[in-house]
């Protein structure tokens, strides 16, 4: 406690009532957090199963448990909850879902299934799937409104919102039909749950006696809901958050939320924190500069007494290839200069877009590099063809399973049978899975593609007994050898050595099974448990830093470095139609553009680089680059440009230091 200021630990201490700790950013409101959740155990008699933390990314919940974890005992952080709101979400759902009218080992639909699903009930309403992703955009808001589909067609004005309603509708069913979830309704289903059940509500209420909140201007609407549904009357809560650092709108984040505490919990408490211990004076200014552009309902003060520090650099670059060559460089050249390691530096960007151009920098250069985000582990189709025979395992309702998994590997079962098949299940409401055995099958299909499709559901029948038994994970990799699924890949490979990591992942993915399976402390956690928790990434994620505990330049979105610093941040195509991103500019919104710069901007502890380029490749063509109007918004007398003339001494420099490490690793290997 003696190493936080005194109006953090008043903060820490006030557990009579509600409290918010509204705040910028590295003012210490996480660390409040975590103090705090230490405190209420070791001081204030709490258990830890009574207490629940939330938190936006898994990345943060990852940290927020780790930072906890190092304060308590063992035995004292014993069924303590440090989760996202999904994770809190799944877990009401988990232990509640027959009251939700699912059946256990639902299954979750990530991002691409609801795509899938949504161009397919498209094209079967309307013969075509224009304009697909603004409707997902639509339902998604909808959900996150709360907005049940039934409401949403009521109030659907524009031709478009009532195509969205509708197809809304048929998705909302399709989804039970399937025994499935989507993201949204992991906050959603809960809330309706503990809405229409008082009882169940007594039940959490009793279970969570105090909860904490991290990153609280993000929450939207159904998270609040959660939140003000889980605490009410006791209202024993800590949240805290920053307006300024609010970069979720477009995904119905509410900062209004914070001003909204106020009215729902008229004896909220609001503690402000104006010391920063993260960056430099120099760099806080330039975010508080920067930031003071944007309207604000809340004055906030904030300060650092880590001294002045650097210049801000920004580098101008003759186009994108030269930037990310740039960064690569430098950020070599600085590992080999300072011995600092390479996890100290970060770059961040826009897009994921970006992401690629500077990895393969990274690669020639040999400069190792983590990627959190960007193209999912499970977008891949090897890890989609396990995860299908999973949720089929778990979950016999979901058709889109059966039909991805029905053909691998190949099993001769063609589409026509597929779609006889799907006639005879729809009028029986059945699922795929159980019409594919009755007999009323052969009255549509010959024998030769009942059998199959008999076949094939017997398999999966025994195998999900063995799944269920005492082994799972031995039951999952006979089935690999039964499907002779490595030879599937094989076939399906463009070389041996994509083949080879193609079957990695699927190693790995049963790997992270198993893992989650052990580290179950309760032994409450089923198979299916275990697989849901998986599509939630979160596990895998874990996973992904402790296999490779390796060094490495940490890239990122500026969304996703939210809460997180690191001494050394690059943030690249700081351009305009970049950062402000075009869409913002379009549509007025550059305030939370400005936002996202300022959470950028004050990731970094002591250095900060700002790149763009001139010229940039965009659909084949190139074009013209302006720098981001943010640069003008920076006070001028702590920047320093770097035009495209210093380049070649600081590339000879840095290919000479590309040259050393390369000597060094060569070393190093003996
Ligand atoms: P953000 O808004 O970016 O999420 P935050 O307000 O949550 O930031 P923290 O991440 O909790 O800030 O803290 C920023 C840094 O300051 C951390 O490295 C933390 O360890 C350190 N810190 C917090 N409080 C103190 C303190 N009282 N004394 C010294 N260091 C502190
Ligand atoms: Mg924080």
């Amino acid at each position: 406690m003696s190493q936080l200021n005194p109006r953090q630990q008043e903060a820490v201490r006030y557990i009579s009532g509600p409290l918010l700790v509204l705040a910028g950013a590295g003012s210490g409101k996480t660390s409040v957090i975590t103090r705090k959740i230490a405190y209420l155990i070791q001081q204030c008699g709490f258990q830890a199963r009574h207490i629940v933390a939330v938190t936006f990314t898994n990345k943060a919940a990852r940290e927020m448990k780790e930072r906890v974890g190092s304060l308590l005992r063992g035995a004292e952080k014993h069924g303590l909850t440090v989760s996202t709101f999904h994770n809190l979400g799944l877990n009401i759902i988990r232990r509640e879902h027959k009251l939700l009218g699912y059946k256990a080992g639902f299954s979750i639909f990530d991002d691409v299934d609801t795509k899938n699903l949504l161009t397919e009930i498209m094209q079967k309403e309307y013969a075509g799937d224009d304009g697909v992703d603004e409707i997902r955009q639509l339902i998604g808001s909808w959900k996150n409104d709360l907005i049940m589909p039934e409401q949403a067609l009521e109030q659907a004005r524009t031709p478009k919102e009532q195509t969205a309603a509708v197809v809304y509708i048929h998705y909302q069913r399709t989804l039970k039909a399937y025994n499935a979830l989507d993201f949204d309704d992991l906050i959603l289903q809960p809330v309706k749950l503990l809405q229409d059940n008082p009882d169940v509500l007594e039940k959490w209420r009793n279970r969570i006696r105090y909860m904490l909140v991290d990153e609280y201007q993000d929450t939207n609407a159904s998270q609040y809901l959660l939140v003000k549904l889980l605490v009410k009357e006791r209202a024993q809560f800590t949240v805290v958050g920053d307006d300024d650092q609010s970069i979720y709108a477009w995904r119905g984040a509410r900062p209004e939320n914070l001003e909204l505490l106020k009215t729902d919990f008229p004896s909220l408490k609001v503690v402000m924190l104006e010391q920063n211990y993260r960056s430099t004076g120099r760099i806080l200014k330039c975010a508080n500069t920067l930031i003071a552009n944007n309207p604000h309902a809340f004055t906030k003060q904030l300060w650092s007494d880590m001294g002045f520090g650097d210049e801000i650099r920004v580098l101008r670059c003759r186009n994108e290839d030269a930037e990310a060559e740039r960064i690569a460089l430098e950020i070599l050249t600085e590992h080999i200069r300072t011995d600092r390691p390479y996890s100290d530096f970060a770059i961040l960007y826009r897009g994921n877009y970006q992401a690629k151009l500077m990895e393969l920098k990274l690669q020639v250069h040999k400069v190792p590099y983590r990627l959190s985000g960007g193209t999912s582990f499970f977008s891949r189709q090897e890890v989609k063809d396990l995860m299908a025979y999973l949720r089929l395992l778990v979950n016999p309702d979901d058709d889109n399973a059966y039909l991805r998994v029905i053909n691998v590997p190949r099993r001769e079962i063609g589409s026509t049978t597929l779609e006889k098949l799907s006639v005879y299940a729809t009028q029986r409401e059945l699922s795929l899975y159980e019409a594919s055995a009755e007999l009323g099958l052969s009255e549509h299909l010959s024998s030769r593609f009942t059998e199959r499709l008999a076949r094939f559901k017997h398999y999966m029948d025994k195998l999900r007994q063995r799944c269920f038994g005492d082994d799972p994970i031995a039951a999952l990799q006979e089935m690999l050898l039964d499907i002779d699924y490595n030879n599937w890949i094989r076939q399906n490979s463009s070389s041996e050595k994509a083949a080879e990591y193609r079957m990695a992942n699927v190693q790995f993915l049963i790997e992270a099974l198993k893992n989650t399976l052990e580290r179950d402390e309760d032994g409450e956690l089923t198979i299916e448990d275990a697989i849901a928790k998986l599509v939630l990434r979160d596990m895998l994620e874990r996973q992904e830093e402790e296999a490779d505990g390796a060094d490495g330049v940490q890239m990122m979105t500026l969304h996703a470095s939210k809460g997180l610093e690191f001494p050394s941040v690059y943030i690249m195509g700081v351009e305009e139609e970049i950062l402000p991103h075009r869409s913002s500019i379009e549509a007025d919104t550059v305030e939370e553009e400005r936002r996202l710069a300022y959470v950028g901007i004050t990731r970094a502890r002591e250095k900060l680089t700002l790149t763009y380029a001139n010229k940039r490749k965009q659909y084949g063509e190139v074009i013209d680059c302006t720098p981001s109007r943010f640069l003008d918004e920076l006070p001028k007398e702590d920047l320093i440009w770097e035009g495209l003339d210093e380049a070649p001494k600081e590339v000879k420099q840095a290919r000479a230091a590309s040259a050393l490490a390369d000597i060094r690793a060569m070393l190093s290997k003996g």
